[in-house]
């Protein structure tokens, strides 16, 4: 009978572990990149739109994951991967997804989707907001660029996205045209009917002063008809200084602002600082629609879920 020394036991069982943690890595590393995801979008809301266009037709797939930020994210080696092998990849562009512009430019023109630069988007693009104050690291051109990258928040780019991918889909598997057809005008039906939802639920809050975090909610508060008093910050991962919390501050005691606004990805003290002492509520808006699942009418659910979080705030007393 052999016999183990104490040490070469443990090496025994560590190495049998280390072997079963290879193993299932790969397995994990096969199954993700194996299960073909014809439809690639950067983010949560994009994965929406995509859902309903292709729902029936193709997969959809999400990069970046639940509570994580498109600031800061950095692709995994199974997210390149399986970037490599989506048919369509749906994004905004460069200046949104720093993290996919390697990616994405390595794939064909005719397998992504840049939202930013499609003709019919160009012309609603908005400008992007401006640094808080002129010391900041980072300025609007150098940040987000130009304009406000977060269309995903824009219903009327949401409808020009929709074409898009609903087009991409057909020249790819033009057998399904009919299901493709159905399922972009289905969108746009649910998104009319949502759409006066939304903006007779808003339409009491109008007047209603608050601050966002960041500057993410443009386009979505435009088309509303909501005026926030600004934002905290452009670059969610960078705080204000204390100049520009102490104009916050001032601001919104002076003009007796309802709330402001905490992202669940961004959740950070300086929130509670300022509005300690004040009458100011704390609200959550997500802009990324964290734990919405993609179907035909995520997109709507998004908006709606976006609304209600504004509403729910706005409606408090001051
Ligand atoms: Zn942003």
């Amino acid at each position: 009978m052999p016999v183990f020394s104490p040490t070469s036991l443990l090496r025994a069982i560590f190495s049998t572990i280390c072997f079963f943690c290879l193993v299932v890595v790969s397995v994990m590393m096969v199954s993700i990149v194996d299960a073909h995801a014809a439809v690639v979008a950067s983010l949560r809301p994009l994965g929406f739109i995509a859902a309903a266009v292709a729902d029936g037709v193709m997969p959809v797939e999400v990069v970046l994951p639940d509570g994580a930020s498109p600031h800061d994210y950095a692709l995994w080696p199974t997210d390149v991967m399986r970037l490599k092998k989506a048919d369509v990849l749906v994004w905004v562009g460069p200046e949104m997804e720093a993290f996919l512009s390697s990616s994405a430019s390595s794939l064909p023109a005719e397998r992504r989707i840049t939202l930013a630069s499609l003709p019919t988007v160009t012309p609603l693009l908005q400008k992007g907001g401006k640094a808080l104050h002129k010391n900041h690291k980072y300025d609007s051109n150098r940040y987000h660029g130009e304009y406000n990258m977060h269309l995903w928040l824009s219903p009327a780019i949401a409808r020009c996205a929709a074409d898009a991918i609903h087009d991409r889909l057909v020249a790819l598997v033009p057998e399904k045209k009919q299901r493709l057809d159905d399922n972009l005008q289905i969108f746009n039906t649910f998104l009319t009917k949502n759409d006066k939802n939304i903006a007779k639920m808003l339409a009491p809050f109008r007047t209603k002063k608050y601050y966002v975090f960041h500057d993410a909610y443009g386009y979505f508060e435009a088309y509303y008809g909501l005026t926030p008093l600004g934002y905290f910050t452009i670059n969610p991962e960078i705080q204000p200084g204390a100049q520009a919390l102490h104009k916050i501050r001032t601001q919104l005691v002076e003009q007796q602002a309802t709330c402001i606004f905490a992202e669940p990805q961004f959740r950070p003290s300086v929130i509670n600082a300022v509005a300690r002492g004040t009458t100011v509520h704390i609200g959550t808006l997500d802009p990324l629609g964290r734990g919405i699942v993609l179907d035909k009418e995520s997109y709507t659910r998004f908006l709606s879920q976006l609304s209600n979080q504004y509403m729910s705030c706005l409606e408090k007393n001051t």
